[in-house]
């Protein structure tokens, strides 16, 4: 079996990851027509073929010169783990080096693939593994879309609609080069042919670049994770909200719900005796009620020995929705999914067991 080499130590371009566009100008610095990268990025994306040989609608001589000359390097499945609810975590090695983690969710026929787009997180959030990592890298147009054809496959989700989710390793607005061209693949007719209506991009709070998406033609749907109502609480547990606090990440959620016209999803993971008073919620609901916006509530996921946190009891979450919904918040509970497969929100991460 050959074994795909790693593109650190290939020097020829990877095509995979590749936009139509930036085929078509490879295409053309070969002296061949540029037509010929819409071509390619079928067979990239919506037909998942690797193999230059394989791409029969494009001249012999020019499948040849490619396979030669170019590399296509997706990322690949290096191991996976199904937890007892049908969750399945992968972990995905990268053609750049390093690996992440992905993930196959079910709910009631739904299915959802959660990718991660970067190697660690730089903004160290208190109760989130991924940020116990620190930072290691962003990962590539190829890395992003890849953890998705990879699942496909291996789930063979061919005729299955899926949703996607920007909710794995990393703060996707972080690395905002590359999840945009990832997003633009992932939804362009010749690439994955995704409805944008199916991906929704979920963000720790990074103002500007919330900003920005909304001027981006065709933009994503939203996540925000607030996961705090006062700018103590959120300074102490989200180091970002010393540059961006609340009020500016709220306007800035306006803005991009006035641009996009769609509703923004708050997520508020909850955390024992230090966001779920009822203060809390009396200031959750004040805080959400100018803006059209949905609330995920999600108990926060326990990794012991690394986050030093807890859930409040089930019947305290319960009553926490109960008193937003009778206040006219549309809010549901998240609860968690493959945490017996370490495979919930904010329990991703490549890490030892128990730290030493
Ligand atoms: N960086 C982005 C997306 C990845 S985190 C963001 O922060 O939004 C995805 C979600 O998992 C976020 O809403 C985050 O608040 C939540 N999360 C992180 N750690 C968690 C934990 N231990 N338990 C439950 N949710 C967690
Ligand atoms: Fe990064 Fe999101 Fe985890 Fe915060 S919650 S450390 S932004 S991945």
């Amino acid at each position: 079996m050959s074994v795909p080499r790693p593109l650190a130590e290939d020097p020829r371009p990877n095509l995979y990851g590749l936009s139509r566009d930036a085929l078509a100008s490879l295409l053309s610095s070969f002296g061949v027509p540029a037509y010929h990268g819409d071509q390619i990025a079928r067979w990239l994306y919506a037909r998942r073929a690797f193999d230059p040989a394989l791409w029969t609608d494009l001249p012999k001589p020019l499948r040849e010169r490619l396979r030669r000359e170019t590399a296509v390097a997706p990322p690949r499945a290096a191991s996976r783990v199904t937890a007892a609810d049908g969750t399945v975590k992968y972990a995905v090695t990268l053609p750049g080096g390093g690996a992440v983690e992905s993930v196959y969710m079910v709910q009631r026929e739904r299915v959802t693939l959660c990718v991660s787009s970067q190697v660690g997180c730089a903004l160290d959030c208190d109760f989130c593994l991924t940020g116990k990592m620190g930072f290691v890298r962003h990962l590539t147009p190829g890395e992003i879309v890849g953890q998705v054809a990879m699942i496909q496959e291996d789930r063979a989700l061919s005729e299955t609609p899926f949703n996607i989710v920007f909710m794995g390793m990393g703060e996707p607005l972080h690395n905002y080069e590359g999840v945009v061209a990832a997003y633009r693949i992932l939804t362009d007719p010749a690439g994955f042919g995704l409805s944008r209506r199916r991906i929704t991009l979920s963000t720790s709070g990074l103002a500007p670049a919330i900003e920005r998406l909304a001027r981006e033609p065709a933009p994503p749907r939203l996540a925000v994770s607030l996961n705090a109502t006062t700018d103590a609480v959120r300074d102490r547990i989200m180091p970002i909200n010393r540059k961006y606090p609340i009020a500016r990440l709220l306007e800035a959620c306006r803005r991009y719900a006035s641009a996009t016209k769609e509703r923004i999803t708050f997520e508020y993971v909850l955390l024992l005796g230090v966001n779920d008073s009822d203060a809390d919620v009396s200031r959750l609901k004040a805080l959400l009620r100018r803006h059209s916006a949905k609330l995920n509530l999600i108990p926060f996921n326990a990794v012991p020995g690394w986050l030093d946190y807890r859930p409040p009891p089930r019947d305290r979450i319960v009553a926490i929705r109960d008193r937003l919904l009778a206040e006219g918040l549309p809010v549901s509970i998240r609860w968690s999914r493959g945490a017996d497969a370490r495979a919930a929100c904010g329990q991703l991460a490549l890490l030892p067991e128990v730290p030493s």
